[in-house]
């Protein structure tokens, strides 16, 4: 399927907490409400004014969280041409390479748990060991997941609204009705479904903090 030709909507994320993103060029506003009374006042017009001063791609602050946003062709081309490249770029767990800044901007581990979910990946898979479906599968995820997480945001839904795994342990999967695991991870604590992502196995613990202990 091809993507070219697709209106190009502005996307937005919120980051990981620990990464400041101060070399991405943007206007936080106000302290606590940041930009949040101006998004909902005229989001379209937001997004145009930010777009025209900082670029496609902009740091903000709304509804409590920093975010960085991601608008038009840059964004859709990120996902349609580079998800393969970026596999490739190093051999990681999808679940960390989705969330290293460098490599995406403003994937944060919410979202990662959630497009990890929607392409029906294990978040350790290795990124090398991706093939041509299941990156499709993942390229589709990210760009319908973005699209998603704005929608919801920019209507002032709720994180319990928002995600429908990260934080979810042993809700039922809404795709097959098994509990919501849970697995730490690096710093990270990963929700995913046991069923559809990771062939029944259940994840081991790999921080390296309870290693240590
Ligand atoms: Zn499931």
């Amino acid at each position: 399927m091809s993507m070219q030709g697709v209106a190009s909507p502005a996307f937005s994320f919120t980051p990981p907490k620990r990464n400041s993103l101060t070399h991405i060029p943007g206007d936080e506003g106000w302290p606590v409400i940041g930009k949040t009374l101006n998004v909902l006042a005229d989001p379209k017009g937001f997004i145009e004014r930010n777009a025209a001063r900082y670029g496609h791609v902009y740091r903000t602050h709304m509804f409590g969280e920093t975010s960085v946003s991601l608008l038009g062709p840059e964004a859709n081309e990120l996902a349609l041409e580079d998800v393969a490249r970026i596999l490739a770029s190093d051999s990681r767990r999808l679940h960390s390479l989705l969330r290293d800044q460098r490599l995406i901007s403003g994937i944060g581990r919410a979202w990662a748990n959630e497009i990890l979910w929607v392409a029906q990946l294990s978040p350790y898979a290795l990124s090398t060991q991706v093939d041509e479906a299941e990156c499709m599968r993942l390229h589709d995820a990210i760009r319908s997941e973005m699209e998603r997480g704005l929608e919801l945001r920019l209507a002032g839904a709720n994180d319990e609204k928002t995600y429908r795994v990260h934080n979810k342990l042993d809700r039922p999967c809404e795709r097959c009705g098994t509990p919501i695991a849970r697995v730490d991870f690096e710093e990270h604590t990963i929700f995913y479904c046991p069923q559809c992502q990771t062939e029944g196995r259940v994840l081991k613990d790999r921080r390296l903090s309870r290693l240590l202990k």
